[in-house]
């Protein structure tokens, strides 16, 4: 496709979306392509968000500028601009009331954060998602203030280490009785969450939030059990819910559990010439042998490139497929993790689990699956292509074998 069929038009102008733009020109395309994005930001970069930005108060971390966009990638640009609805028959998408006919689509609209219906929207309550999220959160925390930090996944965690790291007085509420299980399974979760408490955080596990106290600003976020958490500043991390209500009644189907976009192994979703890519996006990931939606930079970037890829040049594309990575910032400690912790057993393979380095490895039905690693930089990108490989569980441990002395034998499970 080379600049006769239509535009190519990205909805979502993140890290998917850029990438998307950024690969169709690399590769040669000549179209027009217009970037469609509903925040007022150029694409920005969101891990440092929960980390370097709140602590450091440092600048954001942009992806790209406007001359590079508009004037070396030729992009039309439409920052503040909302897309509305999609109609397949005419292949436009509507935005802010105005049609934008495309050749190609490519739909990179992430995902939002999920909101506790039960909580009065008060002074100094704020969810972590974009930069102007991040500005609010930033401003209140000082030394000597209280932080409540409600959900101990990935937000809440980084949160509450920068927090802390600023002077805050911090307190972490989960809902679950072991953080992160879903991302890490039970056991490792555990481990990583233990930090926390080493760090000097209190990590309230089997937390049920009730309601905030104050008036006009948050004084306290009230527990089930009758327990107030006192609190000047309060942070949901409480999970994220895929971007596309918006399609609903297109033709493009959506997932029925979470409402994500339901795309085939080609990133192509059900509409035709129409694709999409990042956060909100369920595929069949052959290399993992399941049907998975991510939440990390790194699917992000790559399916991103890959979507654009299939999307202009349909006659050579490929399956998109990858061994997950992501990456976690804690207390300066650097947490990672390859693959999926949907797994039969876990086992710690080096290191000690209450201390700051260790490495887990997860295995499903013979083959590993999985490796989680704190402190173990250099570790976990083996493990990442052992994956890829298919290596079973025996040849893993042999290609690099345990060296945990406290190793047990392999029956349990995470
Ligand atoms: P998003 O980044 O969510 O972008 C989607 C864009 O689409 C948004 O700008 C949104 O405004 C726009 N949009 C939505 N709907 C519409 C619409 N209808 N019309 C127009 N535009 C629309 N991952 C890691 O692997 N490691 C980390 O350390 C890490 N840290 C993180 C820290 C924070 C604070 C956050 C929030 C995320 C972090 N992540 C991390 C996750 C990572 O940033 C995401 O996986 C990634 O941003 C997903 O990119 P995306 O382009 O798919 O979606
Ligand atoms: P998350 O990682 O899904 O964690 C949310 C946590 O909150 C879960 O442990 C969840 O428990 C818990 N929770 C749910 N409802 C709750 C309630 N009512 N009270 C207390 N706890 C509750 O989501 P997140 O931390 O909000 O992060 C949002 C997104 O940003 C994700 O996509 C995440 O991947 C991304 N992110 C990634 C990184 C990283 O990779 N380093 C860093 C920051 C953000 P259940 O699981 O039981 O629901």
């Amino acid at each position: 496709m080379n600049g006769d069929g239509g535009a190519f038009v990205v909805v979502g102008a993140s890290l998917a979306g850029l990438r998307a733009v950024e690969a169709a020109r690399s590769d040669g395309y000549q179209g027009r392509i217009v970037l469609v994005g509903a925040e007022a930001h150029l694409p920005y970069d969101r891990p440092p968000l929960s980390k370097n930005y709140l602590l450091a108060g440092a600048e954001p971390d942009f992806l790209s500028t406007e001359t590079e966009l508009r004037e070396v990638l030729d992009v039309d640009l439409r920052l503040s601009s909302t897309a509305t609805s999609l109609n397949a028959d005419r292949r436009t998408v509507t935005v802010d009331g105005a049609e934008i006919p495309y050749g190609k689509l490519l739909i990179a609209t992430g995902a939002t954060p999920r909101r506790l219906p039960q909580l009065a929207p008060l002074g100094g309550v704020h969810e972590l998602r974009t930069l102007d999220d991040a500005q609010r959160v930033r401003k209140e925390i000082s030394a000597g203030c209280r932080v409540a930090v409600i959900g101990a996944g990935f937000i809440g965690a980084e949160t509450a280490s920068s927090a802390k790291h600023l002077g805050a007085d911090v307190v972490l509420l989960e809902a679950a009785d072991a953080p992160l299980v879903r991302a890490l399974g039970e056991s490792v979760g555990s481990a990583a969450s233990a930090l926390h408490e080493r760090n000097g955080v209190r990590l309230v596990l089997s937390a049920r939030v009730e309601g905030l106290v104050g008036e006009d600003a948050v004084r306290g976020v009230r527990l089930a059990d009758g327990e107030v958490i006192p609190a000047d500043v309060v942070v949901i991390g409480i999970g994220v819910a895929p971007a596309a209500a918006w399609l609903r009644g297109s033709g493009v189907d959506l997932h029925p559990r979470d409402g994500g976009i339901q795309c085939d192994a080609l990133l192509r979703t059900s509409v035709p010439d129409v694709y999409a890519a990042g956060d909100v996006v369920h595929w069949p990931n052959a290399i993992m042998d399941s049907a998975m939606r991510l939440e990390n930079w790194t699917n992000a970037a790559e399916m991103g490139r890959h979507a654009a890829r299939n999307a202009l040049w349909p006659e050579t594309a490929v399956p998109y497929s990858t061994v997950p990575y992501f990456w976690s910032d804690w207390y300066g400690q650097r947490l990672q993790f390859v693959g999926t912790a949907d797994a039969d057993h876990v086992e710690f393979v080096s290191g000690d689990p209450e201390a700051d380095k260790w490495v887990a490895l997860y295995r499903d039905a013979g083959r590993l699956v999985g490796a989680a690693a704190l402190n173990e930089r250099r570790r976990i990108m083996k493990y990442r292509r052992m994956i890829s490989e298919r290596l079973t569980w025996e040849e893993a441990l042999t290609r690099f074998p345990p060296d945990s002395p406290g190793r047990t034998p392999s029956a349990s499970t995470s």
